[in-house]
């Protein structure tokens, strides 16, 4: 038995998840999609303690949180709310907005819809992924900063250097990675392809001496000089097409849906953007993953989450969402 379908529409979803006792069955049946199963002791027979989303072994008494592992753990936000966040976050095309989701779920609190959105954008990175492999364009890009006069004209023009990696896909574009990186320097060029593609792949990159040693690394590198491609009255532009294409994306959805973010929590959005984009033809598949329901990964503790150190974790605690 597979785990449990999703909700397509607005109004299966509303039959589906109508009251904290629904969503709970749902975690339940994410969790044991072949029934329960004690942990410790093997033993199929449990009792449910709902109010406190444990299940206890009737044989050895183990109890086990249907929570444990998903982002939903020892949330004090009812789970509907959170359900209803989940399915706005990954269905909505361009995303929500901390101030639209508030005003969605009819939060008090903008912190609460913030923190919400946080653990949401945390689940979206797999840790297993695979690396991009066969025909990969990478290249770099600044974000952020304000244009001088524009929004009152005191913000500082700080960017951030992000790179990007696109796979080929025909005409088209496969997965991507994002990461922001501190410098252009070759070892952190390099680092960055050799964590996001497999080895032996093919890099398209700009003719920049950052990726020289790109072959030296197993890969078959083809750098693209901007001037050869003029010589050859081509536009400069096209020379890393699919690269191009996504880092103009990220650029206007950083700005229309967010307005803007700032360079502490810019890796966390780039990280949501790329979520999106590889799965942006199966959004709904996607509600399951930012509730970490069904992972394979085991149970993330409150202590793990303020050990990866981010503002964003360090609000989360406070905020407790
Ligand atoms: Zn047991």
């Amino acid at each position: 038995m597979a785990r449990p379908d999703f909700p397509r529409t607005i109004i299966e979803f509303q039959h589906r998840f109508p009251d904290e006792d629904a969503c709970r069955q749902y975690l339940f049946e994410s969790r044991w999609p072949e029934g329960f199963r004690c942990p410790r002791c093997g033993s199929e027979a449990a009792t449910g303690l709902p109010r406190r989303l444990l299940w206890q072994c009737s044989a050895c008494r183990y109890q086990v949180s249907v929570t444990a592992g998903t982002v939903l753990h020892r949330t004090r936000t009812p789970l509907h709310l959170w359900f209803w966040a989940a399915y706005l976050v990954t269905t909505g095309t361009p995303g929500i907005s901390a101030l639209q989701l508030q005003r969605q779920l009819g939060l008090k609190r903008y912190e609460t819809s913030w923190t919400m959105l946080h653990k949401l954008r945390r689940a979206m990175v797999n840790p297993e992924r695979e690396p991009l492999t066969g025909v990969v364009e990478v290249d770099e890009c600044f974000v952020g900063g304000h244009e001088p006069g524009l929004r009152g004209g005191r913000q500082q023009g700080i960017k951030a250097l992000v790179i990007v990696a696109v796979e080929v896909r025909g005409a088209g574009s496969g997965p991507i990675r994002m990461q922001v990186i501190d410098d252009a320097s070759a070892g952190t060029l390099c680092d960055f392809v050799a964590e996001s593609i497999a080895a032996g792949a093919t890099v398209r990159t700009d003719g920049s001496s950052g990726y020289k040693r790109l072959a030296l690394l197993g890969f078959d590198h083809q750098p693209r000089s901007q001037r050869a491609h003029h010589l050859l009255g081509e536009d400069p532009d096209e020379i890393l097409p699919r690269a191009h294409r996504v880092i103009s994306h990220l650029k206007a959805w950083l700005q229309g849906t967010h307005r803007g973010v700032s360079e502490e929590y810019l890796q966390v959005y780039l990280d949501e953007f790329t979520f999106r984009f590889n799965r942006r033809r199966t959004p709904m598949a996607a509600f399951q993953r930012v509730l970490g329901l069904g992972s394979q990964q085991g149970p993330t503790t409150h202590e793990e989450i303020l050990a990866e150190g981010p503002g964003a974790a360090r609000r989360a605690a406070e905020f407790n969402g």
